[in-house]
């Protein structure tokens, strides 16, 4: 079932702005290998001078990285301090380990977003460890 159509405008241009962003990045090349290459010619100035072919999908994507970084970045501090556990309260049988729920969504800790996050950013690092 398709629930296009019942989605909120609002939430409709976010997810078509998120959708671009993570577009724009899969089509631009990574710098993982090449910044480890440039790394060691860093010189007594702290610059390196860089000589490289860029296609216009990775000018596209660094155009904007910074901002776009910093966004997500903000994002996420937001969202992390929006999603925090707290005590549930209430009478329970271990009280060395009270029943904590998400102080912003209730849902018993830790809440999907925070799962959301901690699987996002454990995906990652052990994408760049791999690497
Ligand atoms: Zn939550």
């Amino acid at each position: 079932m398709n629930d296009d159509h019942l989605e909120d405008p609002h939430r409709r241009r976010l997810r078509e702005r998120l959708e671009v962003l993570m577009l724009r990045a899969e089509k631009s090349a990574s710098w993982r290998e090449e910044t480890r290459r440039l790394r060691s010619l860093v010189n007594l100035d702290g610059f390196v001078p860089v000589r490289t072919r860029l296609s216009s999908e990775d000018l596209d994507f660094l155009a904007d990285a910074r901002d776009d970084l910093l966004m997500f970045a903000q994002l996420g501090l937001r969202l992390l301090d929006l999603h925090q556990p707290r005590d549930a309260g209430g009478i329970t049988s271990d009280a060395a380990h009270p029943i904590l729920r998400c102080r912003s969504c209730m849902w018993r800790w830790p809440c999907p977003t925070y799962r959301a996050f901690t699987d996002s950013f454990e995906e990652s690092s052990d994408l760049s460890e791999s690497a």
